[in-house]
């Protein structure tokens, strides 16, 4: 089941991608153009079988992978929206209640965990697709070999951050926004990292945490187990990550980018120690499907 009314909200961020580009935090040489077909759907999961279930159930997915076809049409972004709604209820305001600075609470957002996820997908859009090797033009991910997945994901997390912002200056969100979008976005770095450092999704949350920690974004205390986000100085640390992500991209610097994982991309003593404060939050939900028959 589609739904037409929350597409066409969200198709206007499609047109806005190459404006989007434009105003990525990197010099004009390095930005890329890319086709302009690029729907989005938003749909409810009715069923799934087989593949689409599996451990970890995928909230929205970006296709085509092959840089090629999505330079000449563009990727075809689909996100389900009831998942990524029983995310909000079941993982990530559970995780925020417990992690997240008391006084800063009440910002988790379902609308800027739904739009981080949204922004997420359009950010894989975004970005350098190719790089040269040894004078032959390829692809960034041939570049970056092993490197490619988890540095990709934490661009599209950290991009969609950076571009929600954007959009907030350019009056497509109210400015109330700004502080739930932030919240939200730093607390979903913690649903996400528990997916393990065997996942690009959890390296690359691992990456945009120690950043920001290390960056003053958000600042942790032992006593209480909290983090307190310093709105500015998140704002901040997400614009320096997205130049220095894009820019290990458009070179197709695989030792840099593998200098990074190995320095942010690990477990620090306040992850460990907020992440054991939430071990009784699951880490993910697996739905079940009544309109086909299923019981609870
Ligand atoms: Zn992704």
């Amino acid at each position: 089941m589609s739904d037409p009314v929350a597409s066409r909200n969200l198709a206007k961020y499609k047109d806005l991608l190459p404006t989007m580009e434009k105003n990525l935090p990197v010099p004009d040489a390095v930005k890329t153009v890319r086709g302009k077909e690029s729907p989005i759907r938003v749909v409810d999961l009715v069923f799934s079988s087989g593949d689409a279930r599996k451990s970890v159930q995928t909230i929205a997915f970006n296709l085509p992978n092959d840089e090629r076809v999505r330079k000449e049409k563009g990727a075809k972004k689909v996100l389900l929206r009831n998942i990524i709604k029983k995310k909000f209820e079941l993982i990530l305001t559970p995780i925020g209640k417990r992690i997240i600075d008391k006084g800063q609470v009440q910002y988790l957002s379902a609308d800027g965990f739904f739009n981080e996820v949204l922004f997420h997908e359009l950010s894989h859009s975004l970005g350098p697709a190719f790089t040269s090797k040894n004078g032959n033009k390829v692809e960034v991910r041939v570049a970056l070999e092993n490197t490619y997945s988890a540095l990709e994901e934490c661009k599209a997390d950290v991009m969609g951050a950076y571009n929600i912002l954007f959009m907030i200056k350019r009056g497509e969100f109210p400015k109330t926004f700004r502080k739930k979008l932030l919240v939200s976005y730093f607390a979903g770095l913690f649903r996400s990292v528990r997916f393990g450092a065997v996942s690009a999704h959890g390296k690359g949350a691992a990456i945009q945490i120690n950043w920001h920690l290390e960056k003053g974004g958000a600042s942790f205390d032992a006593a209480s187990g909290r983090f307190k986000i310093d709105f500015a100085k998140l704002e901040a640390a997400i614009t320096a990550l997205v130049k220095e992500l894009v820019m290990v991209q458009h070179h197709g610097d695989k030792l840099a980018a593998q200098t990074m994982i190995n320095k942010y991309g690990v477990m620090s003593a306040p992850m460990r120690q907020a992440l054991a404060s939430v071990t009784s939050v699951p880490v993910d939900v697996r739905p079940i499907y009544p309109v086909a028959g299923e019981k609870q």
